[in-house]
This record gives C-alpha cells, structure tokens and sequence, in this order.
C-alpha cells in the first residue's frame, strides 16, 4: 500500500506546517483536512444554510479545488477567507454533523497516491488513514497555541487578541473532543510530539526522524 504519515492534533499544534515540511522533504503528497470543513464552513456561512441535513449536502456537493497553493471555492479565491477565526468556529461546528464527516470522507481518502502522503487533521490516524505506516500526535499548551495564531494574525496585519485566542481555542479544542464522532485524541499507537517548547525545524527533525 501508498505509505501514509498521519498527523493529528488540536488547533495551532504547528501540525500544518510541520506537516507540509514534512511532505515537502520526501516527496510526498499532502493533505490539510481541516481546509475541507472549513470549506464546508464557508460555504454554509455564505448560503445561510443552518440545518444539518443541507450542511451535509452542502459537503457532499463540495465545489472546491486547489490549484497552485491557492484554494478555490465556486472559482473565488477563498485561501485567505476560511483562515478567520469565525470559519474556524464554524468549521468544528460542522464536523461534529455524523453525515459531513461521511461526505468528506472518499474526497480524503482520494489522497492517498505514490510516493505517499502526508495527512494532517484530527482523525487522519484513526478514522481516515487507520492503516497509516507512522502516526503522529502533535500538541502544545494553550498558551503556546494562543502565542502561535497571535503571530500569524499580526504578520497577516490582521487583529488579535491573546486572550479571545486562547478562548477561542480552548472552546474549540474542547468541542473537537467531546462530540460522539472522530473525537480528537491521542491514539495509543500514536507517537506524542509536545512542541511547546520546539521551534518549527525540531518539530520537523523529530517526526522526520521517528517515521517508520
Ligand atoms: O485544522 P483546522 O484548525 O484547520 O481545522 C478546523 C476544524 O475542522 C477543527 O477545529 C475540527 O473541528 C475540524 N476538523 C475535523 N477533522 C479533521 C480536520 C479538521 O473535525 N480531520
């Protein structure tokens, strides 16, 4: 089988850009998960559709593509607007819906091709990928995660506030591990990467080092 390197973890863990470096230096494809619910998100917002049976079509008939870095929704550019914090909000709030999870689930899987692929999200290793030859989990305390937004934000010359991140993140970690499908946490043949105290490169060096 394509091997698999899945990577999971709560909000700001630094899993996407560990991830996209990862695969970067082996050649491997690259899957950021959570750009697809908050792509469902988005378009939910935008449609003003609120009930759970037109969300999950709105997933099923998903009219995105990645072209060249950059992600399109309908043809519009959307690669800035599904990183607000309000399509992140949004975004967990669609993922605990049992049947957008399903309507997501071939699209993802559609990713696994030669060389490999690197997988990042909250059930890559468990539900999506659970064959994956290596399985990473990767986190940090909330504090360093509010710290990491908080920086992205204001080089983006974007507004933020340290302590509504950190709220914010709280609230959504805390609903991505209590709804009843694909909760987020840490499988037991999962490797644990605490990267509060890592800089990018040593995040990067350790899963390099330890895939299987
Ligand atoms: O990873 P990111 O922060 O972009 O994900 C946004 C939201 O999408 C998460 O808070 C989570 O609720 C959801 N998600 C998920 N499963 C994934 C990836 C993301 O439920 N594999």
């Amino acid at each position: 089988p394509v091997p698999v390197v899945a990577i999971d973890g709560p909000s700001a863990s630094g899993k996407g850009t560990v991830a996209a470096r990862v695969a970067e230096s082996l050649g491997y494809h690259y899957l950021d998960s959570g750009s697809l619910y908050r792509l469902v998100a988005l378009a939910t917002i935008r449609g003003g559709v609120t009930d759970d049976a037109a969300i999950a079509a709105v997933a099923e008939t998903l009219p995105a593509e990645f072209v060249g870095g950059k992600i399109l929704l309908s043809g519009a550019d959307v690669t800035d607007a599904i990183r607000s914090e309000e399509c992140a909000a949004m975004a967990s709030k669609v993922a605990a819906i049992p049947a957008v999870r399903d309507a997501l689930l071939e699209r993802q899987r559609a990713y696994r091709q030669a060389p490999g692929l690197v997988a990042e999200g909250r059930d890559m290793g468990s539900v999506i990928f659970p064959d994956a030859s290596s399985k990473f989990f990767l986190t940090a305390s909330v504090e360093a995660r509010a710290q990491r937004r908080y920086k992205q934000l204001m080089e983006k010359g974007l507004p933020a506030n340290i302590d509504s991140l950190s709220q914010e993140l709280s609230e959504r970690d805390a609903r991505d591990a209590a709804r009843s499908v694909a909760p987020l946490k840490k499988l037991p043949d999962a490797v644990l990467v605490e990267t509060s105290d890592m800089t990018v490169d040593e995040a990067v060096r350790f899963v390099a080092e330890r895939i299987a």
